[in-house]
């Protein structure tokens, strides 16, 4: 994928080239139209929290990496929009947490699912789920249910960056334990989190893996962190933040 030239020094530099990236990502079949909107959703929220990592969002991305690393069975949920702005950071993701990549799309078809699996085999991931779809996730319409049985839905905790509000809360029903990354604090998704992550899916993810790499081997810090988060305040702190934030 090519990337534009952008000056670096341009002040919206980073938002320019995440916009750049959606929209090769439709060229290449990757992210869907619905992609654009999210991502301009995001970027809003984004702008308000003066594009960066509130001291929160840096504690849930710390108790996300401890309960990757604590989990029997993690997954890592990739849809386009993640596919197309951070695949190799979640293939890292994923080896730092041992954690497995699935493919799992709101607007779902073989030819987007076969796309983001190649791009993502492309950045280094061995093993890519999602294809089978030989599993539900009850309460939701059969498109939308479809997952891995042996992956979400052998799940016991599942990173969803960017998940729709319903599947959110139907995973959630499942006794699954959810880390959601979303920008709007009032999302659904993120309401529904057990940890939820109010930052952009470009910083959280890289700063997961750090978290990880740091906690990794040592069950009482997991332990600490997880203990340490609370998602009500975490939920409060981000909307305090977006709402009074001086510029
Ligand atoms: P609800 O969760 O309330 O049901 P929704 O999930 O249907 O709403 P969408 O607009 O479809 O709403 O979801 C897109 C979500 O993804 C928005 O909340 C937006 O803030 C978030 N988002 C978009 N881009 C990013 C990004 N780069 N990083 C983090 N979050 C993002
Ligand atoms: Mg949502």
């Amino acid at each position: 994928m090519s990337e534009i030239e952008i000056p670096e020094t341009h002040p919206r530099y980073e938002s320019l080239l995440t916009r750049h990236r959606i929209e090769a990502g439709i060229e290449t079949g990757i992210t869907s139209k619905q992609g654009l909107i999210a991502q301009g959703r995001g970027e809003a929220f984004d702008y308000l929290l003066g594009e960066q990592t509130i001291e929160s969002a840096s504690a849930a991305g710390r108790a996300a990496a401890a309960h990757l690393l604590l989990a029997d069975h993690a997954v890592l949920s990739i849809n386009g929009n993640v596919a197309t702005l951070v695949p190799g950071e979640m293939v890292e993701l994923a080896e730092a947490t041992d954690a497995e990549l699935e493919v799992n799309l709101f607007n779902r078809t073989d030819e987007r699912m076969e796309a983001i699996a190649d791009h993502l085999r492309e950045h280094g991931a061995t093993e890519v789920k999602g294809l089978a779809a030989d599993g539900t996730i009850p309460g939701l319409d059969h498109e939308r249910a479809k997952v891995d049985a042996d992956g979400i839905g052998a799940a016991d905790v599942v990173l969803v960056p960017l998940e729709d509000g319903d599947r959110a809360e139907a995973l959630a029903e499942m006794g699954t334990t959810e880390l959601v990354v979303d920008l709007n604090p009032l999302s659904r998704s993120a309401q529904t989190a057990t940890v939820p992550i109010v930052d952009n899916v470009i910083r959280a993810v890289p700063a997961m893996t750090e978290h990880a790499s740091e906690l990794r081997g040592d069950p009482e810090a997991q332990q600490a962190a997880i203990e340490a988060f609370d998602p009500e305040a975490a939920l409060a702190a981000a909307e305090e933040a977006i709402r009074s934030g001086d510029l």
